[in-house]
């Protein structure tokens, strides 16, 4: 390993022959050709082949391997070479939907990755952080992820967090000093950073010297077991819902067969009823509806700007009931405007100031040289101060040229304060802002007009009284405050005190258009919104207010008052606060667990680099993707493409209503496979032939079933599940009530295949007919229940095209059932009897009685 730490900047820029502006297009070209991209090696991806011969695993193909035998066996060579068709053809679909699967994760998996800012032919900009080549220069802050390794070039407080390579949870401060070693342990190289690490303050300037799987945290890769969450939840507990299913199915088929060899059928004939009772039986689509359809939702999800980082968050979405949201930029548009000045003694417009005096001019400059925007970008906050200053002709890239900045102490949400340092007119001078609850108690001295003086009990009255009027109009306050300083130096925490008093800076920042609406949407729903902010108390309460957060008789909580309180306190306090004001982020994981633990799924956004802890202990944890920062991202489950509070309520709107109609589609397949069951058992125990043959219950569950099934799925929100409470995590899949619409739709369509099969059978006893009305009955009216499973409502409710795939997926297996009984050619493999109009009019209308009776007594039901 070279030692890039003994090495001076210079001597490492010439090795990676980087000039003062970067690298240029043409050498990232051939360094990325040369070291390839920055990241780490995946494990080794399955080939498709392994997918295709995982699908023959499989409990179903197990069983339809010996009903081809079977079928073999008895002479029935057509049918065996349907079922091995279907087998293949079966695999092949699985294949495709685990690729599509993949794929679907894997784009989702690019639109979260991290990125980063470079300097490129001159430029800052900012890139994925994949793009980054071993020369480029990389400017890191406080929230960044170190995209990769590097030696620091420049360092402001920087602070590195550094614990997922050393074990090291304290930051590790970054210079850039040379370090006169050979050898040095990962910790104790303080001129470097490396890839994956967190900046947890400050900021600096690095040379890349290592990218992707040459990076220290590449060498240990290999070690790192890749905790990738492949299932959900739900799909968990339907497998074992499947494995229960098959076992039952075993133990049934079993029954069966045993109670047809005592009727004294023969034993070719009674397995081969076994057989048509496990391929009836087992719903083959389930597992993998299940996966399509929360890969669509995801999809779904994405486009609707909340991007969604594993399955099992889709889930778990459907069951928030708390939304603790932040204000600024989430509810609020983060487009600040400065309203009012207090200084001097006199609360001013925002054009009103009189800069010839010293206090007024002091104002101006702290705004542009206390400040780290530019007009077009930067904190919102600092980017309204930028422009204050403009009202007044104020040049400000002429300024901080003129007065550059020394030393620094960044602004930090904790703290709620920045400073900077300045040479001003030979005076060393230091401007501090921040919000006036941490500056109250370090001021000495006010400046009215041109004059400084000691500061009273009276002017701080004042200044609470302005200050609170300001906030109760909603306005966001900053105070500003200034000192001098004997020398130039390095400024820390202790610096910050003995201040001159200034002035208020009051700035609107309206909330969102959409904001109230999704609020109202929320309680509706049943999901508690709540305001967490860094802002003021007043001002929160204004805001929350106006949106509709807040409502007479809630609780507001402020950050003091919060650790004043045990968490057996804030347990009984949470459910009626509304409003948490100057909260740090440490606190927003005592409310995330105070409501978990009145058993509430909890949705947290979090922007700072200190909300990590947060973001990870809520069930859903929101990033900004606008504003936030990479390891707020990296926390999250989830990331809000457009910073939006309304986005979070769509969210949790869609991932509702997947699993509702995940629920849906569970209903279709497993109340169409109780149908075919009863039937098989009655006629098992009414002594009738074997009713259904194997190929026909293939084709109803693999073909003409999976696509209703699918566009259940897709079923569009027709805004029934916000009327609906958040529904309980541990709730089975299979409730009550849904088992018993299972049972009572399968007994209602069994009736009517078995009338199907008596017109067939007929007195002349045709059982080959009988067979053949049964399953058209059974395939038609499976296709018709497709419709009434799409909702709660009636079909007349929601509307017959408002899902078009639904119709889609009817058309196609009418067309193809259709095709199986009238196309003489195919009978004898799809083993049906040749029909005449007449039988095919009555498989019509049989099979559509069952969809008619439940759509009525929907209507009746659901009419409100
Ligand atoms: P949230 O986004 O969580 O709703 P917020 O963005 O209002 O809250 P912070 O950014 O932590 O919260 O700001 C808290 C307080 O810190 C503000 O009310 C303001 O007084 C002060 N503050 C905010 N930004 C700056 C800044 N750039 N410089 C100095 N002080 C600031």
């Amino acid at each position: 390993m070279k030692n890039y730490f003994s090495k001076s900047k210079e001597e490492v820029l010439q090795e990676f022959q980087t000039t003062k502006n970067g690298l240029n297009s043409q050498e990232v070209e051939e360094r990325v050709k040369k070291y390839g991209k920055n990241q780490l090696n995946e494990e080794e991806k399955v080939s498709t082949l392994a997918v295709f011969l995982s699908q023959f695993k499989d409990f179903l193909v197990i069983i339809l391997i010996i009903a081809s035998i079977i079928s073999a066996i008895s002479g029935n060579i057509e049918s065996t070479i349907v079922i091995l068709v279907v087998i293949i053809i079966n695999a092949i679909l699985g294949t495709v939907q685990h690729i599509k699967a993949e794929e679907s994760i894997n784009s989702l998996k690019s639109l979260s990755s991290p990125k980063t800012k470079v300097l490129r032919n001159g430029e800052k900009v900012e890139l994925s952080s994949e793009e980054v080549v071993p020369g480029d220069i990389v400017f890191i802050e406080a929230g960044d992820l170190v995209p990769a390794d590097g030696r620091v070039l420049d360092s402001f407080s920087l602070l590195v967090n550094e614990s997922s390579l050393t074990g090291e949870s304290e930051g590790v401060e970054k210079k850039s000093d040379v370090i006169e070693a050979d050898e040095l342990a990962l910790g104790d190289q303080k001129n470097m950073v490396f890839s994956g690490s967190l900046v947890s303050y400050g900021r600096g300037v690095i040379l890349v010297t290592a990218t992707g799987m040459n990076t220290e945290l590449g060498k240990i890769a290999k070690l790192l077991e890749a905790t990738k969450e492949k299932t959900t939840p739900l799909q968990v507990s339907l497998d074992n819902f499947g494995k229960k299913l098959s076992l039952g199915i075993i133990i049934l088929c079993g029954i069966i067969f045993a109670i047809n060899l005592l009727h004294g059928v023969k034993i070719l004939d009674s397995l081969m009823f076994a057989v048509a009772l496990a391929v009836a039986a087992i719903p083959e689509a389930l597992s993998s509806i299940v996966t399509i359809v929360l890969a669509i939702g995801t999809q779904k999800l994405s486009k609707e700007n909340a991007i969604i980082k594993n399955l099992k968050s889709v889930e778990a979405l459907g069951c928030v009931g708390v939304i603790c949201s932040d204000k600024t930029g989430t509810l609020t548009q983060n487009k600040m405007t400065v309203k009012k000045v207090y200084v001097s003694g006199r609360v001013v417009e925002d054009t009103g100031l009189d800069d010839t005096r010293l206090a007024e001019d002091i104002v101006l400059k702290e705004s542009v040289l206390c400040n780290d925007a530019t007009t077009e970008v930067g904190d919102p906050t600092e980017i309204a101060l930028i422009n204050l200053a403009k009202k007044y002709s104020v040049d400000y890239k002429e300024l901080k040229e003129k007065y550059p900045r020394i030393s620094e102490i960044p602004f930090d949400s904790d703290r709620k304060l920045m400073s900077t340092v300045h040479e001003i007119d030979g005076k060393i001078t230091m401007f501090t802002k921040g919000a006036l609850d941490s500056l109250l108690p370090k001021l000495k001295s006010i400046i009215h007009g041109n004059e400084i003086r000691a500061i009273t009990s009276e002017d701080i009255k004042e200044i609470e009284n302005i200050n609170t009027m300001f906030a109760e109009t909603g306005l966001r306050v900053l105070t500003y405050a200034y000192k001098g300083l004997e020398c130039e130096k390095d400024i820390c925490y202790e610096d910050e005190n003995g201040y001159i008093f200034v002035g208020l800076v009051g700035m609107i920042d309206p909330p969102r258009l959409e904001s109230k609406e999704a609020v109202e949407k929320c309680i509706m729903a049943g999901i508690k919104p709540v305001m967490i902010t860094g802002d003021h108390k007043v001002t929160a309460k204004t805001i929350a207010k106006e949106i509709g957060i807040y409502q007479d008789g809630d609780n507001v909580l402020e950050g003091v008052e919060l650790e004043k309180m045990s968490d057996e306190e804030l347990k009984e306090k949470v459910a009626h606060t509304s409003v948490y004001a100057r909260v740090s982020p440490e606190h927003k994981i005592r409310i995330v667990t105070a409501w978990q633990s009145l058993g509430k799924i909890c949705a947290m956004t979090g922007d700072g680099v200190n909300d990590a802890p947060a973001l990870k202990r809520a069930d859903i944890g929101i990033a900004m993707g606008i504003t936030g920062t990479e390891v707020s991202k990296d926390a999250a489950s989830m990331i809000l493409a457009d910073d939006n509070f309304s986005t979070i309520v769509k969210a949790v709107t869609t991932g509702r209503n997947i699993y509702a109609n995940i629920k849906n589609s569970i209903r279709f397949l497993l109340s169409g496979n109780t149908a075919a069951i009863l039937a098989v058992i009655y006629s098992s125990f009414a002594g009738l032939p074997v009713i259904f043959a194997p190929v026909h219950l293939l084709f109803i569950n693999l073909l003409t079933d999976s696509l209703p099934a699918i566009a259940i799925g897709m079923e569009p929100s027709h805004g029934e599940v916000l009327k609906e409470k958040p529904r309980d995590p541990k709730e089975p899949i299979l409730t009550k009530t849904l088992s018993s619409r299972i049972i009572i739709e399968g007994v209602l369509i069994a009736i009517f295949v078995m009338i199907g099969f008596y017109f067939g059978y007929g007195e002349i006893k045709d059982a080959f007919k009988g067979s053949t009305m049964a399953f058209a009955v059974l395939c038609l009216a499976r296709l018709f229940h497709g419709f009434n499973c799409r909702a709660n409502s009636s079909i007349i409710g929601l509307g017959f095209m408002s899902n078009p795939f639904s119709v889609l997926a009817f058309f196609i297996g009418f067309v193809l059932l259709n095709g199986v009984l009238l196309i003489p050619a195919i009978h004898k493999v799809f083993e049906v009897a040749p029909l005449e109009l007449n039988d095919i009019l009555i498989i019509y209308g049989l099979a559509l009685i069952p969809t008619i009776i439940i759509q009525i007594s929907k209507y009746f039901k659901y009419k409100r």
